[in-house]
């Protein structure tokens, strides 16, 4: 018995003469691993596919009793090969991949977190620049799609809308905001101007192809990169 699907390649590694294990996420099963036996001398089966940041369409079957996939032959559908030849863009996506290793687990329903990845790197392959800023907001839309997704318009108590706030606070233990006349005595609250606050709310609204169109302020990003490292450390890290 054998299924057919297209993967995203994430790791590979030799684990005898010519066999490799190839760690790759699937949009129906989450991060997996498979096993490729001959793969590093078979042009036949795997013609140019393992590799990490490859679109691959592999035919995938088990071993005996099931105890672990076996790659019977894969067709290369993308290389990235525009991501992969400049150096900041490959960073920026090993990146993504490694934070999307950390967060995807085995069998987790993977299908919205497989389309995000997807376009992050159908938009770096496309464009001759990318913000330094895409692995942030890759890493905060794959925690907010992981069961984080916080509520960051308006205080969780009075409901003032954030726009009419002159700063906010961000909780990071239940991911609400609140403003300065209802900020509870806590440790795990992080202030944060009101526009980092909104533009983190636009994450959920707004894709890759958006994005890279953004050019927030210099403090916008400052602000967002502490409230997304923090938040990504108390749930997932
Ligand atoms: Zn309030």
């Amino acid at each position: 018995m054998s299924f057919s699907e297209q993967v995203l390649v994430l790791r590979t590694g030799r684990f005898k003469e010519y066999d490799l294990w190839v760690r790759f996420l699937s949009p129906t099963r989450g991060v997996q691993t498979g096993f490729a036996f001959g793969g590093c001398r078979s042009r036949r089966r795997f013609c140019g596919c393992l590799d990490s940041l490859n679109l691959v369409l592999f035919t995938i079957g088990y071993s005996s009793a099931k105890r672990y996939l076996v790659l019977q032959e894969g067709t290369l559908i993308s290389g990235f090969q525009g991501v992969k030849n400049q150096r900041n863009k490959l960073g920026m996506a090993v990146h993504c991949l490694n934070f999307l290793q950390k967060i995807c687990l085995e069998g987790d329903d993977s299908s919205e977190i497989y389309l995000l990845i997807l376009e992050v790197l159908k938009v770096m392959e496309n464009h001759p620049s990318v913000p330094v800023f895409f692995p942030l907001l890759f890493k905060a839309r794959a925690t907010f799609i992981h069961g984080y997704q916080p509520v960051l318009n308006k205080c969780s108590v009075c409901c003032l809308s954030v726009e009419d706030m002159g700063r906010g606070f961000f909780d990071i233990k239940n991911g609400r905001v609140f403003c300065s006349d209802c900020i509870p005595d806590s440790k795990e609250v992080l202030q944060a101007d009101r526009k980092s606050l909104k533009f983190l709310d636009s994450l959920s609204t707004a894709g890759p192809s958006e994005w890279i169109k953004w050019r927030p302020e210099q403090e916008v990003l400052q602000d967002c990169l502490k409230v997304v490292e923090a938040y990504v450390q108390y749930h997932i890290e």
